[in-house]
């Protein structure tokens, strides 16, 4: 399993993911993006692409494996 995350001392809000990707990423007030916590894991992948279409990559896929219970 992989989610999206944003590094968002990265992002330049130029907007670009959230209004290309509505229902995964969004922005506060300042137009620093943020993933959307209730976006799927369908969602993200489809969403895959912004991480090549953000300016700064501020955009990253990271392994999301939950760890074994113990
Ligand atoms: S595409 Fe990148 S720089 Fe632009 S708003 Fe999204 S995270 Fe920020």
């Amino acid at each position: 399993m992989s989610k999206l995350i944003i590094q968002s001392e990265k992002c330049i809000a130029c907007g670009k993911c959230y209004l290309n990707y509505p229902q995964v990423f969004d922005c506060e007030d300042d137009g620093i993006a943020f993933v959307q916590e209730d976006a799927t894991e369908q969602d993200q992948k489809m969403a895959r692409s912004a991480i090549f279409d953000c300016p700064t990559r501020a955009i990253e896929e990271v392994d999301h494996t939950p760890s074994p219970s113990q």
